[in-house]
């Protein structure tokens, strides 16, 4: 009988030291932050862009991810990292958010942009805007100062008004390059909608998405950047993602959100529910794009079908990449 007892302790107890070594381990290589961004993925190939725009590109995203990342080793939290990261890439023309926005058939630029966090599932969004020269910032005070979640056009640029933020002329957003996508689409169109996704200190995540939407859209259309679940998703139980590509697709095919409720109803971990749903899903569909995600232990994925994706992650244990072709 002592015999029986003396093993069943002995069993407990070496069970007890391996799972409390496993649980540390786990702990040891959770990051304490990660951030991850994208710049717009696209069918654009290593002639389309050449070597100096490659780096020029890099640098930009180099910049933008360590605004973030600054923001997160001081204890800022993920939802600032987000928009003051978007807003950087929102202000560099190079990508098609803010400033560097494509136009609409009829010449104009129309601004999208959603921002979500996972602790509560508290989101913004605001679509079709044509004078706000942040709309990720726009987006976060939808989420933070009124009691919807996406405002649309001129209702959308009063509330941004009233609440502080900087509203510019029209003019503000022409730029060469892209005006010479829309005399021209046929030509590549270099994409470049902008996305951020966080991990912070105290374990929150958030995700946000700012583009100019589709060079030559028509009739007020809107994509999937400003629809939460579509081309944007937080949820602290799962992860974060935000997505870039032909919207309609990742509207329909409720991009974000699918990849948050297969980690979250399948139990598939954050790649294979990512890789699943761009390189399967979207793929048998015919929606060309990626996205960014983090889930809430840290890992990473930037799973995308097209050539490229403008794409750039930084971890606080150090490890990290930029990165736009294969
Ligand atoms: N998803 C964006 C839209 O359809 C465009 C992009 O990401 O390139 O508006």
């Amino acid at each position: 009988m002592k015999n029986i007892i003396l093993r069943i302790s002995f069993i407990f107890i070496l069970s007890f030291l391996v799972l409390s070594c496993n649980h540390k381990n786990e702990d040891v290589n959770k990051p304490e932050y990660v951030i991850v961004i994208h710049g717009g993925a696209g069918n654009a190939s290593n002639r389309d862009i050449n070597e100096e725009q490659q780096a020029e590109y890099k640098e930009k995203l180099s910049e933008a991810i360590h605004i973030g990342e600054t923001i997160l080793k001081n204890g800022g939290t993920c939802t600032e990292a987000v928009e003051k990261t978007i807003n950087f890439l929102e202000d560099c023309p190079l990508f098609n958010a803010g400033k560097g926005a494509v136009f609409t058939n009829d010449g104009h630029n129309e601004l999208d942009a959603s921002i979500m966090q996972g602790s509560d599932l508290t989101a913004g969004a605001v679509a079709g805007v044509r004078d706000v020269k942040n709309p990720i910032s726009a987006a976060l005070k939808v989420m933070l100062n009124s009691e919807h979640v996406l405002l649309s056009g001129k209702g959308a640029s009063k509330f941004a008004s009233e609440q502080g933020l900087n509203i510019v002329d029209s003019s503000y957003f022409f730029t060469e390059d892209r005006w010479n996508s829309l005399q021209n689409i046929l030509k590549v169109d270099k994409h470049g909608t902008v996305g951020c996704v966080v991990l912070d200190k105290y374990g929150n995540l958030a995700a946000g998405t700012s583009t100019g939407g589709m060079t030559n859209k028509k009739y007020g259309r809107i994509g999937d950047s400003p629809i939460i679940g579509a081309g944007t998703y937080a949820n602290n139980k799962t992860c974060a993602v935000s997505a870039t590509g032909h919207g309609e697709f990742f509207i329909r095919y409720t991009v974000a959100h699918d990849i948050s409720a297969l980690m979250e109803y399948k139990n598939l971990s954050l790649s294979e529910a990512s890789d699943l749903v761009i390189n399967k899903k979207l793929v048998e569909a015919g929606g060309v794009g990626g996205c960014i995600a983090v889930d809430k232990n840290g890992n990473v994925s930037m799973p995308f079908n097209s050539n490229m994706m403008f794409r750039a992650y930084v971890k606080s244990t150090g490890e990290k990449a930029v990165a736009i072709f294969k």
